[in-house]
């Protein structure tokens, strides 16, 4: 078979609460995964992830379902989101992926590109990073995992308390300036390209699907934004001649 196709996609959020997205996922892998040259998930494939001993059918469907893509012969990828960031190498094992580096840089039919899940762009939302930095440290993440189930279910729900609150005080206030705060930072953009010296960087996290083209230090840089998986898919196909990036 000759294969041809690179999949990226990030931000499906799965989740009990909404089963028609994790049968569409499903179905996606079952339809496309065998067929690609790639998959690469960037970030928070599922709602949330208090470590990979959590019972959960959704997540073992999902494990079976991807072992299925890469036991085809398909490699897939995963970086690790906001809220899925303690998914581990247990996981991992279990359902294929190959865990990646936030960010990574990949050869892609012949370029390197530029792979994150995309918060380490929103430097605007201060508390947000500190709280990341505080969740990434690996102390802290062995600490919070050798918690019993139910203590780690309570943190998690008070953390998503305490995330939402926040939220909504943010877009009760001022609305334009909470738009811009929970997106990626424009000098971070090019600060990025320029670090990296790439030319073309994917990513989801933020919700806003979508191709910018921009300048950076007098090149021509491409930024491409994922969808989220609320109310549909969201998938861009790359291939030696370009890209689409399409609703499913
Ligand atoms: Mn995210």
């Amino acid at each position: 078979m000759v294969r041809m196709t690179t999949l990226f996609i990030s931000d499906l959020h799965l989740d009990a609460s909404r089963p028609a997205i994790t049968d569409l996922f499903l179905e996606f892998l079952r339809r496309e995964g065998p067929a690609a040259d790639a998959l690469y998930i960037l970030g928070d494939l599922f709602e949330a992830w208090i470590g990979d001993d959590t019972p959960s059918p959704a997540a073992d469907a999902v494990a079976v379902a991807l072992k299925a893509v890469t036991d085809a012969g398909v490699p897939v990828y995963f970086i690790r989101g906001n809220r899925d960031f303690l998914l581990g190498e247990d996981y991992a094992r279990r359902s294929g992926m190959r865990i990646l580096p936030d960010p990574s840089v990949i050869d892609l039919y012949g370029r390197p590109v530029l792979l994150q899940h995309g918060d380490l762009l929103c430097t605007d939302d201060i508390p947000y990073q500190q709280f990341r930095a505080q969740t990434r440290d690996p102390a802290f993440q062995a600490q919070f995992l050798s918690q019993p189930l139910e203590a780690r279910i309570a943190f998690a729900q008070k953390a998503r308390d305490a995330s939402q609150s926040r939220q909504s005080e943010m877009k009760q206030g001022d609305r334009a300036q909470f738009e811009t705060v929970t997106d990626v930072a424009p000098a971070e953009v090019q600060a990025t390209f320029a670090r990296y010296g790439v030319d073309t960087m994917i990513h989801g996290h933020t919700h806003r699907p979508a191709i910018h083209e921009l300048q950076v230090a007098g090149r021509g840089c491409r930024r491409i934004v994922l969808g989220d998986w609320y109310e549909q898919g969201s998938v861009l196909r790359v291939d030696a001649d370009g890209m689409t990036l399409e609703a499913l």
